[in-house]
């Protein structure tokens, strides 16, 4: 018997909840796209996202996908040849590397697996034997959605210092800004993308490119790049239509104004509290339950994990009987596995807990798993939702 009618929850990581605000403010008629409202907000909308960036550099906006905002990057800073360096860590930088080879772009690949972080000291002796500096920049995700590694962004930045690597730094936040802390001017970032659909909450469709001085002198030796990607004339517009390269994505801006909006409201600092006590609420549970038996999470140091998506492991096709349990029965749907090499994929899902996320919905998906688990005779350690519950009395 079905209890899933209710509201829905898309638990997945990313499209993220749409709050009911930023729903109401899209809906309205078309607006003027030469003059009034929509004009007048979109100055004020690059210098808060630059804020929320940490960045006080240039923003160009794309209506695209993270896919899109990936390729705007390499465009814009690179050459047919030039040699790059990707770090994988699940899924992300993999296909960002793979775009780049697309475009002509050599690329090294680092590959760390689907279950640790980025391994500074090997990055550094890449680094160093690239003693002629051909590796033209590093490319790494903060947070990969498919692992739910958090990679330490910042401490690449050091590696490149005391290497004394002239590389530029490229870091993809599309799953985790606002969501997991970062600085992209005092983390010595040269370059970040993102898009409005997972801790922005706005619906898919804008990528979001924000570069620092380095990233814009490359661009003016660049041979990727295209006219319609080119970032100059988005990043420093003569005229309104110039911001997006044709007619403005009116209703994703409305949208994207009000989410602003409620970041502000909260601030960065509560908005990334928030995140990481709900994250260490879900790691609470798993970890009980995986206590003498086969559930586990699939980062196991945590401090390398994610504030924005957990990836689960369980035994068999414990993750797959349970992702159909929870859409059919409690009205949840759960992240499918990504980009995991091992043949126990069917083990695994994603929980996304990513931007207008609160403490009843983290503790009804973890509730609802419970269930899911007793339902489907999912063996488990006790005490779970218990654990849980603690971590979010204690804030
Ligand atoms: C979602 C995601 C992408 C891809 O974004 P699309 O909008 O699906 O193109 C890239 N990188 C990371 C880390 C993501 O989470």
């Amino acid at each position: 018997m079905s209890l899933a009618n209710g509201r829905q929850y898309l638990a997945i990581p990313g499209p993220s909840v749409m709050p009911d605000r930023v729903l109401q403010a899209m809906h309205q008629p078309a607006p003027n796209i030469y003059t009034g409202p929509l004009v007048e907000m979109t100055e004020g909308i690059v210098a808060d996202l630059k804020a929320v960036a940490g960045t006080a550099h240039d923003a160009a906006i794309y209506i695209a996908n993270g896919h899109g905002a990936w390729e705007a990057a390499l465009a814009n800073t690179m050459s047919r040849g030039d040699r790059i360096l990707i770090l994988g860590t699940g899924r992300f930088c993999l296909g960002w590397g793979e775009i780049a080879r697309g475009l002509g772009v050599e690329t090294e690949v680092l590959d760390f697996g689907y279950r640790a972080g980025v391994d500074l000291d090997r990055v550094a002796e890449v680094l160093r034997a690239d003693t002629d500096h051909t590796l033209r920049a590093v490319l790494a995700v903060q947070v990969d959605t498919a692992s739910s590694v958090k990679n330490d962004i910042a401490g690449l930045r050091r590696v490149l210092d005391e290497t004394g690597h002239p590389a530029m730094l490229f870091s993809d936040n599309i799953a985790c800004l606002g969501v997991d802390e970062f600085h992209m001017d005092a983390w010595g970032v040269d370059l970040m993308v993102t898009g409005s659909q997972k801790g922005l909450m706005v619906p898919p469709g804008l990528g979001f490119v924000f570069f620092g001085p380095k990233a814009a002198a490359a661009r003016e030796s660049a041979n990727c790049v295209t006219p319609y990607w080119d970032w100059r004339p988005r990043a420093n517009p003569a005229m309104f239509y110039q911001y997006f390269g044709g007619t403005a994505p009116t209703h994703h801006l409305f949208g994207l104004r009000e989410s602003l909006d409620m970041i502000k409201e909260e601030g960065m600092q509560a908005i990334w509290h928030r995140h990481a006590t709900l994250a260490r609420a879900i790691w609470a549970a798993f970890d009980s339950w995986g206590e003498g038996c086969a559930i586990a999470l699939n980062i196991a140091d945590p401090a390398a994990r994610a504030h924005a998506v957990t990836t689960v492991r369980m035994g068999g096709d414990d993750g797959t009987r349970l992702r159909a349990w929870l859409e059919q029965v409690a009205g949840i749907t759960l992240g499918i596995p990504l980009g995991a090499p091992e043949p126990d994929m069917p083990g695994i899902f994603r929980i996304g807990h990513m931007g207008h996320v609160n403490a009843h919905m983290v503790m009804g998906v973890l509730g609802s798993i419970q269930a899911g688990m007793y339902a489907l005779g999912i063996a488990h350690g006790p005490g779970g939702l218990e654990a849980a519950a603690r971590v979010i009395a204690e804030g």
